[in-house]
C-alpha cells in the first residue's frame, strides 16, 4: 500500500468546542483533543449522549462540560479556533423516537453552532452523514452524487436535517464569510456505542453475548461499510486541520453484508445464538459504501483499523460491561 500524503496545512487549535461531546463519536473526539493538549469546552443536551462517556475527563482542568441544548441560542466566552457540530440523535432507532428534536438539532442547532464560529472567527466542522445519499442509486457513493432521499419518509427527519444543516453551512461560508468544513460521515462503531441505541453493531453484540438470537433485518444482503470510531475521529480531526471546505466522506470502503456482520460478530463472541430474520424498517438504504478518493487526496487519511480488530476490540468492550455474559 502506498503512503498517504501529509496533511494540507495544519492549523493551531488551541481550544475548542464539541457541540455533542458526551456522544458516542463526540466523546472520543474530546478525548483525542484533550490528548493533543486542546483545551474543549463541551455541549451537550444528554438526549442520546451520556455522561458516562466522559469518565476520563472528570478531573481535567482543561475540559469543561457544560449542560446545554445548542438549539437554544449559547454562546462561549473567552477565544475559540475550531467549532466541531456533531449534536443530533445519530441511529435511526433514535431519531425515530426524537424526530423533531433531530431536525431542530440540525437547523437551529446548526445555524447556533454556526453563529458560534462566526463571531469567534473559528473554523467551524459540520459533521454530516452518508443519508444525505438515502437509498443510493449511484455506488459506492462520490461527493459529487446528490443523493436519492425520501423527504417524508421513516428516515427524513435525519436525513433532511443534515441535508438543511450542511445548506446552511455553505450560505454561511459563502455570504458570511465563515470558515467552515463538511464531512460525511458513513456508519461508524466502537466502544461507547449505547447497547441500546437500535444499530446493528451493538445490537449483534447484545444478542450475541447474552445467548438471544440475532435480529437480522430483511434477508440481510443490504451492505454496510464500517469505520472505526479512532478512524473517524481522524478523519474530522484532519479535515479541521486542513482549509478544504468538503463536503467529504469520512468511512471505511470495507464493505460487507449485514448478514455477513451477524455472522462475524457471532464468531467473535464465540456465541451460539441463531439469526432471526425480522421485518426489514421502511427506507434503509440497499446499498452503502464510500468513496474516500476525497479524503486520500486533501487530507491525506484514510482508515487504518482492519475490520475484523476493530470489531474484536468493540465485542470486548461490551462483554466488560455485561458482567459474565462471555464465555
Ligand atoms: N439492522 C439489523 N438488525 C438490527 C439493527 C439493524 O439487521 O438489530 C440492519 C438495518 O436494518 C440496516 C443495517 O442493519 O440495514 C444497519 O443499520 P444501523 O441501524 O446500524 O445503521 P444505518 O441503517 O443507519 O446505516
Amino acid at each position: 500500500m502506498t503512503a498517504a500524503p501529509a496533511p494540507a496545512s495544519p492549523r493551531t487549535v488551541r481550544r475548542a468546542v464539541v457541540t455533542g461531546g458526551a456522544g458516542f463519536v463526540g466523546s472520543h473526539l474530546c478525548d483525542r483533543l484533550r490528548a493533543d493538549g486542546t483545551e474543549v469546552v463541551c455541549l451537550d443536551n444528554l438526549l442520546t449522549g451520556s455522561p458516562d462517556n466522559l469518565a476520563d475527563r472528570a478531573d481535567d482542568p482543561g475540559f469543561t462540560f457544560r449542560h446545554q441544548d445548542v438549539c437554544e441560542p449559547f454562546d462561549v466566552t473567552g477565544p475559540v479556533d475550531l467549532v466541531v457540530h456533531l449534536a443530533s440523535p445519530a441511529s435511526p432507532h433514535d431519531y425515530a423516537r426524537h424526530p423533531v428534536e433531530t431536525l431542530r438539532a440540525g437547523a437551529q442547532g446548526t445555524q447556533h453552532a454556526l453563529e458560534l464560529a462566526r463571531r469567534k472567527g473559528a473554523r467551524f466542522l459540520l459533521t454530516s452523514t452518508s443519508e444525505v445519499y438515502g437509498d443510493p442509486l449511484v455506488h459506492p457513493q462520490p461527493e459529487t452524487y446528490w443523493g436519492n432521499v425520501n423527504p417524508i419518509g421513516p428516515r427524513s427527519q435525519y436525513d433532511e436535517a443534515k441535508r438543511y444543516a450542511e445548506a446552511l453551512t455553505t450560505a454561511y461560508r459563502t455570504a458570511r464569510g465563515t470558515d467552515t468544513v463538511i464531512v460525511r460521515l458513513f456508519n461508524t462503531y466502537g466502544p461507547r456505542m449505547r447497547p441500546t441505541d437500535g444499530r446493528a453493531v451493538p445490537a449483534f453484540i447484545t444478542q450475541a453475548l447474552t445467548g438471544r438470537p440475532l435480529t437480522v433485518a430483511g434477508d440481510g444482503s443490504q451492505t454496510r461499510s464500517l469505520c472505526h470510531v479512532d478512524d473517524t475521529v481522524g478523519g474530522i480531526l484532519a479535515a479541521a486541520a486542513a482549509g478544504h471546505p468538503g463536503p467529504i466522506n469520512i468511512g471505511n470502503p470495507a464493505e460487507l453484508s449485514i448478514l455477513q456482520l451477524a455472522h462475524r460478530i457471532r464468531a467473535l463472541c464465540e456465541s451460539a445464538s441463531p439469526v432471526e430474520f425480522v421485518e426489514r424498517p421502511g427506507d434503509d438504504p440497499s446499498l452503502r459504501r464510500p468513496d474516500i478518493t476525497l479524503a486520500r487526496t486533501v487530507l491525506g487519511w484514510r482508515p487504518t483499523v482492519d475490520t475484523d480488530r476493530g470489531l474484536a476490540q468493540t465485542v470486548d468492550w461490551f462483554a466488560r460491561r455485561l458482567v459474565g455474559a462471555r464465555p
